[in-house]
Formats: structure tokens, sequence, C-alpha cells
């Protein structure tokens, strides 16, 4: 088997080792002898969005959202959302989710209007939301992620989405609603920085399998000794539930 991982903006969105994702993804397929190729699209590269099996967007400031801002509404814009409305997998951190939703309003009324790919909106405020977080999975319960959040954004989810997890102790989307991130079709989108992955190796596997099962039909994971990984998260769990 084999994927081809697409990681978008690489160079400007990547706030908080949020690249840690793509490691942590590349290196759970090879060690199950999967074979992983990334590929690196940045502002002015071209996108063709059946290349790919699984997209990852992550984070960054106002000012870089700002600046990739036509990049995105341009050639690759068609490219984003046909990937999504296929049922192509994608996890978004961030300012890489806001820019899945329709517009970001920053806490000092400057309005960027984004892909209206999945269906909310965000909207900026003084006061930031920051701070290591969890929240349940809304995909499994059972699972609590760990991650630490950092916006100014308050997002708000529209009909045609869920939440991608309930917020156990944090902000999450808006620190009002208890909702955190955006699940549609295949798309994974959460305010989780830190990296995600690493620290929550059940949200990796959700998302590999998802992928390899979208290309290839029914896989089973071999599991991993998360000895390490799970200590990491449930240190987390315990400081802050
Ligand atoms: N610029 C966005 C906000 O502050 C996203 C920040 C981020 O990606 N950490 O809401």
């Amino acid at each position: 088997m084999k994927l081809n991982i697409c990681h978008l903006y690489p160079d400007l969105l990547n706030l908080y080792g949020d690249q840690g994702n793509i490691i942590c993804m590349k290196k759970r397929l090879e060690w199950r002898h999967v074979d992983v190729i990334v590929t690196l699209c940045g502002v002015g590269d071209p996108l063709n969005a059946s290349e790919y099996d699984l997209y990852f967007i992550g984070g960054g400031q106002d000012f870089e959202q700002e600046v990739l801002l036509d990049d995105l509404k341009g050639a690759k814009a068609q490219a984003v959302k046909s990937a999504i409305e296929d049922g192509k997998t994608m996890l978004a951190i961030c300012g890489g989710y806001q820019m899945l939703g329709h517009y970001y309003k920053t806490w000092d009324g400057k309005q960027m209007d984004y892909l209206g790919a999945l269906d909310f909106y965000t909207e900026g405020r003084k006061e930031r939301m920051i701070g290591n977080y969890v929240y349940s999975l809304t995909d499994e319960p059972s699972v609590k992620v760990v991650g630490f959040e950092n916006h100014s954004g308050k997002t708000y989810l529209g009909n045609g989405v869920t939440p991608m997890g309930n917020v156990l102790k944090g902000n999450g989307n808006n620190g009002e609603d208890g909702t955190e991130g955006a699940r549609y079709k295949n798309v994974f989108a959460t305010y989780s920085h830190g990296a995600l992955l690493p620290k929550n190796p059940k949200v990796c596997d959700l998302i590999l399998k998802t992928a390899l099962e979208y290309k290839y039909g029914q896989v089973e994971l071999v599991s991993l000794d998360d000895t390490v990984e799970k200590t990491a998260h449930d240190a987390m769990i315990e400081k802050l539930l």
C-alpha cells in the first residue's frame, strides 16, 4: 500500500511544531510497511487534487493567512474543494482550519473570505484563547485528545458540519458552546497544535485508516508500541482534568 500526502503551505503555516504531524503520519505508516510520499505545496505551486490521498494544512498567524489568501482563493480553491467533496482525507489545524470555512473576521475588523468548503465562520476577539486543552473525540467518544490552542478566532459551526469533539477542558471552537473543531466527510479540522498527532496516536491512526480505506477498501492497522506516546498523553490528561 502507498499514500501520497500533500502538505499545503509548509513554510507559511507551521506554528508550534505542526510539521510534527507529518513526521508522525509518515513514521506510523512506514512502521507498518506502507509507502509514503510527502509533497510540499506552497504559494505558486500547482495543485492537482487527484494526485493525493491525504492533505495536511497547519496553523499560522493572521498575517500569514492574509499572505496566502490570493493563492488559496485562486488556482488551488477548486482543487481543495473537490478533494474534500470527493471524500479525500484532510487534517487542518487552527489557521488552516479557519481557511476551510466561509470567512475569518479579525478582531480589528478585517474580513478575509475563505473557501467555504465547510459550513462555518470565524470571528476574532481581542482576548485570545491560549493553553493546553482536552476534548473527547466525536468519532470515538472514549478517546480523549490533548492539544495546545492559541487563537483569537471564535469559530461557529453551521448545520452542514459536526464538531470534531466536545471540550472537556479549555476553549475549543469558541469557548461558549463546548464544541471543538469540525468534521465533514473525511475532513478532520481542529484548533490543536502541539503537535497534535504524536501525543494522540489514536487520532493519527484514525486519520491514516480513513485515507487508506478510501483508497484500498477495508484495512486493519497493525497495532504499534505506543508506550511513550501514551505516557505523554496521559501525563497531560492527569495535569488538566
Ligand atoms: N490567526 C488565527 C487566530 O488567531 C489562527 C492562529 C493559529 O493558527 N494559531 O485565530
